[in-house]
């Protein structure tokens, strides 16, 4: 049985079950401009992960968990 490890993976940080987007997409969801993303990157307040060691995609959970602290606070903004 062949099963799919990234559907399985946990985020380090948000503990959701990871999702990662691209940071465009990432950016319209919380509806901010992608350099604003890149800073949550830079501050770690989401996590990110490089493919094929160029494309960063970011998780979803960490952006949009409302039980991350990180992620209340960017609502607010
Ligand atoms: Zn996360």
């Amino acid at each position: 049985m062949i099963r799919n490890i990234q559907n399985e993976e946990i985020c380090p940080r948000c503990k959701s079950q990871l999702q990662l987007l691209r940071i465009s997409k990432a950016a319209k969801l919380v509806d901010v401009r992608e350099k604003t993303i890149y800073g949550y990157i830079e501050e770690g307040s989401v996590y990110s992960v490089k493919i094929a060691g160029k494309t960063l995609r970011i998780c979803k959970g960490c952006l949009i968990n409302p039980y991350d602290p990180f992620a209340v606070k960017k609502k607010a903004l």
